[in-house]
């Protein structure tokens, strides 16, 4: 028999956040506390949970706006950046190849 580890969100779990470590911003008011949030993966709609602990690593350790939140699940996530990283070399390639050939 396998149990199913579902985690329970709104379940009272929540953080009390450190204002002073969030980033400052002028025009939203910022979260008092974190708590569980479920959300839908916006690429490939998976029902995630976005935890209070990752909530306040974001805002408080990572210095991540108070206005983002989580739009996609950790998969999705890892392959943006990996694709982020991947246009960043192409870009520097394409720059390295200009530069050689004015040298030539
Ligand atoms: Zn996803």
């Amino acid at each position: 028999m396998k149990r199913k580890a579902q985690k329970k969100v709104g379940s009272g779990h929540r953080i009390k956040a450190d204002l002073s470590k969030q980033t400052p911003n002028n025009s939203y008011s910022p979260p008092l506390y974190y708590e569980d949030v479920s959300f839908k993966c916006r690429d490939c709609r998976a029902e995630c949970v976005w935890t209070a602990e990752q909530q306040r690593l974001w805002y408080e350790e990572w210095g991540g706006s108070v206005q983002s939140t989580a739009v996609r699940c950790r998969a999705c996530r890892q392959r943006v950046r990996r694709e982020k990283i991947e246009q960043k070399k192409h870009m520097e390639e394409m720059t390295l190849k200009k530069g050689s050939k004015r040298a030539g």
